[in-house]
């Protein structure tokens, strides 16, 4: 005979944040009381390996097939036994966005098959309690993640304070690479324009920072002025050639040389590497998922992105609307 099984819960997370947890399977010892272990890739038609505890029963050994995968809204997987003695057991978690940002999420299983009522007997007793307790963790869990404070770059919050833009800012800024001695500087004369944060692998971030600063500036007007000697390209294979300081590793600026490109005749540079007081205000933040990438953990994402736009720096992950209209129009303009 058919039983389901059904729990549920609310949690103060984004669907992306519940996801990026239940998705984790490695770090499932860490949080998980129902399933401490779960090994495998959760992609269709894959089978993950592990053990379910039920509080207060037995340890049961798991072994189901991926059979629905949509991120961040469904996870279905069905462990079959076949024979006279058999029955199905499909789990599965339906994630619903909720108007506020937070997420509904639905824990349920369908019994079936010859033997399913004894199995039933158990999960409908003390399974439904260890559901519970698993939709408690996952709820602690992503929230906790959702409200992690993280340290995106020390010029978000700056930017904050100097949100007016103003300022006397000199006729040329100086960039200097990070050398106690011999360092390198380039003198920019031009404005320094499209001031935004990058997720990218290529840009350089200063220490403990998760993204980097980038602004753009008109190509003639970034000069090497000091020790050029010591400047190479970190990889000339790439469209923006960042310069690097050899010595201390910083990019001191990024230059673009097909003449067909459509950042040809704009400098990209770090404006935390000026010596002027005061840095034009953040614009935007790009190539955010990215990040993931490089090695940061999904779940973390809802808390860069809150942070961000607590500091009114949108999101995005390419480069502005602004920048996207630019780059698309330039492929227009140069097949003309
Ligand atoms: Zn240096
Ligand atoms: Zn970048």
């Amino acid at each position: 005979m058919r039983h389901v099984l059904k729990t549920e819960i609310v949690i103060d997370a984004s669907p992306q944040t519940v996801w990026s947890v239940m998705d984790d399977l490695a770090r499932y010892p860490e949080w998980n009381p129902l399933m401490p272990e779960l090994v495998g890739q959760t992609m269709v038609g894959r089978t993950v390996t592990g053990r379910m505890i039920i509080e207060g029963g037995p340890e049961i050994p798991l072994g189901p097939v991926m059979t629905r995968i949509v991120g961040a809204r469904e996870l279905r997987w069905i462990t079959i036994i076949p024979g006279d003695e058999g029955f199905s057991a499909e789990h599965y978690f339906i994630l619903t966005p909720l108007e506020d940002g937070r997420t509904h999420l639905t824990n349920d299983e369908i019994f079936d098959g010859p033997t399913a009522d004894q199995v039933w007997e158990l999960f409908d007793t003390l399974g439904r309690q260890s559901y519970e307790a698993f939709n408690v963790a996952l709820k602690a869990r992503a929230e906790a993640l959702a409200g992690a404070s993280v340290s995106i770059h020390p010029a978000v919050h700056a930017t904050v304070s100097n949100a007016s833009g103003e300022g006397p800012a000199p006729d040329v800024l100086t960039i200097k690479c990070h050398c106690a001695a011999d360092a390198v500087e380039v003198a920019i004369s031009g404005e320094l324009a499209h001031n935004h944060l990058c997720g990218c692998s290529k840009c350089w971030k200063p220490d403990g920072a998760l993204v980097s600063q980038v602004a753009i500036v008109a190509a003639d007007t970034a000069k090497i002025t000091h020790h050029e000697e010591k400047v190479a390209a970190v990889d000339a294979g790439q469209s923006i050639v960042r310069m690097a300081c050899t010595e201390c590793g910083v990019h001191v600026l990024g230059r673009v040389d097909n003449p067909d490109h459509h950042f040809f005749g704009m400098t990209f540079v770090h404006p935390e590497l000026t010596t002027a007081a005061v840095s034009p205000p953040i614009e935007f933040a790009g190539f955010l998922s990215s990040l993931i990438e490089q090695g940061a953990q999904p779940s973390i994402m809802q808390a860069v992105r809150g942070e961000l736009k607590e500091a009114g720096i949108p999101t995005y992950d390419a480069f502005s609307p602004e920048i996207m209209d630019l780059i698309a129009w330039h492929k227009i303009k140069a097949a003309a």
